[in-house]
């Protein structure tokens, strides 16, 4: 944290008519863009291309202080010091699973807790994390444990990268996929989500590849109309959850808001305009929505949009007498869905169930804390 001493020191160097940063005191560096940081030192006379050394610096070579850029001349990075703080997220718990999957909690501040997961694949070829975006969720889907928690803001994009950045080095390795399906809606945090994905992405910062960021949405469907129109480069998947029209509002309260077929709709634009597959994530919930009348508006929908796949992923969580499908359940679902569409689905395993690692789990293990 800066110091109120640094703070009357800069006031001084004001007073005295110096070129110094005095436009922003409490600038943080973290979750900035190139052009970011370029106005920021613009505005302090200072050069532009010093914005893409401390780019990287941050978000390649990682550093955690102004002392770190030994990129930078000296008299630069002290006069950065003065008027700038680096953040910093606290880890208050870190789980390890029996398959690898490792879950961390972040304390933003006091009472305020996010959860990030660190997901590798059986084979180790794909190393996925799992990250949020808002510090709990307004939507309140009822299968879902984040919705259990009181809705506490939006991340910032600095807590939204840090939380790789941290993951990566606790776990000493490095993720080749992100997804925004930790807490929160990220379309409900539009502006800081792209942002985060935009630095994930960038060649001289984590350089991961546009595809291999995927950011989820409950149905949100202006921002999704708005994702489309943008061109957004990154992978983007509907939590459909449910696909009979008249029932989907009893699971997910944003079907009230934003019917199925608006949803279905944009689903069939995002496919057109950008040329694009869209991924469909359903949980399936024994009685709820596994019936061969779903089965049968899933194949409808798959053929309406056209360019799609289906994700499917057992329900983890047991809330409201729900339970999770057997094996044979999902096969059975599996099959079903094949014989009826041929576009691609993906039967999800649940990863670190045991630590509450899996979608729609975060909450859990601090709901049995509050109790
Ligand atoms: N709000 C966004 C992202 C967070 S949820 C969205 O809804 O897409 C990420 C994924 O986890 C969603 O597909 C959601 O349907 C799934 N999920 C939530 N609770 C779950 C649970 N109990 N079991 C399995 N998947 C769950």
């Amino acid at each position: 944290m800066k110091s109120s001493s640094n703070t009357i020191e800069t006031k001084a160097y004001s007073e005295s008519g110096d070129s110094l940063f005095l436009e922003d005191v409490n600038f943080t560096p973290q979750g900035k863009t190139i052009s970011e940081l370029e106005d920021f030192l613009m505005q302090n006379k200072e050069p532009k291309y010093r914005a893409t050394q401390i780019f990287e610096g941050l978000y390649k070579h990682r550093y955690k202080s102004w002392d770190e850029f030994t990129n930078l001349p000296l008299n630069l990075r002290n006069k950065l010091k003065l008027v700038s703080e680096f953040q910093e997220m606290k880890v208050s718990h870190h789980l390890v699973s029996v398959d690898g999957t490792q879950k961390f909690s972040f304390e933003i501040e006091p009472g305020k807790e996010i959860e990030a997961v660190w997901i590798p694949s059986g084979d180790g070829d794909r190393k996925t994390i799992c990250i949020s975006s808002q510090v709990g969720c307004t939507l309140n889907c009822s299968f879902c444990a984040t919705g259990t928690l009181k809705f506490q803001g939006n991340l910032k994009t600095w807590q939204i990268l840090n939380q790789v950045l941290t993951v990566e080095s606790l776990v000493g390795d490095k993720a080749t996929n992100i997804v925004f399906m930790g807490m929160g809606e990220p379309m409900h945090n539009y502006k800081e989500v792209i942002r985060a994905a935009e630095i994930l992405n960038h060649p001289k910062a984590f350089h991961l590849g546009a595809k291999r960021i995927t950011i989820s949405t409950a149905g949100v469907v202006p921002s999704i109309l708005k994702f489309i129109e943008e061109k957004q480069p990154y992978n983007f998947a509907i939590s459909l959850n449910q696909s009979n029209p008249n029932t989907r509002s009893e699971i997910m309260d944003i079907n009230k808001k934003f019917p199925l077929n608006e949803l279905i709709l944009a689903a069939k634009k995002f496919v057109n305009e950008l040329d694009r597959v869209i991924t469909f994530e359903y949980v399936m919930i024994p009685d709820k929505n596994m019936s061969d009348e779903n089965i049968a508006a899933m194949a409808m929908i798959a053929s309406r949009v056209g360019k799609c796949k289906f994700n499917v992923i057992p329900l983890n969580t047991s809330f409201h007498g729900w339970r999770t499908p057997t094996q044979n359940e999902i096969d059975l679902f599996v099959l079903k869905l094949k014989s009826k569409t041929k576009v691609p689905i993906m039967n999800r395993r649940s990863p670190g169930k045991e630590i509450g690692g899996a979608c729609g789990m975060l909450a859990l293990e601090r709901k049995e804390i509050n109790k």
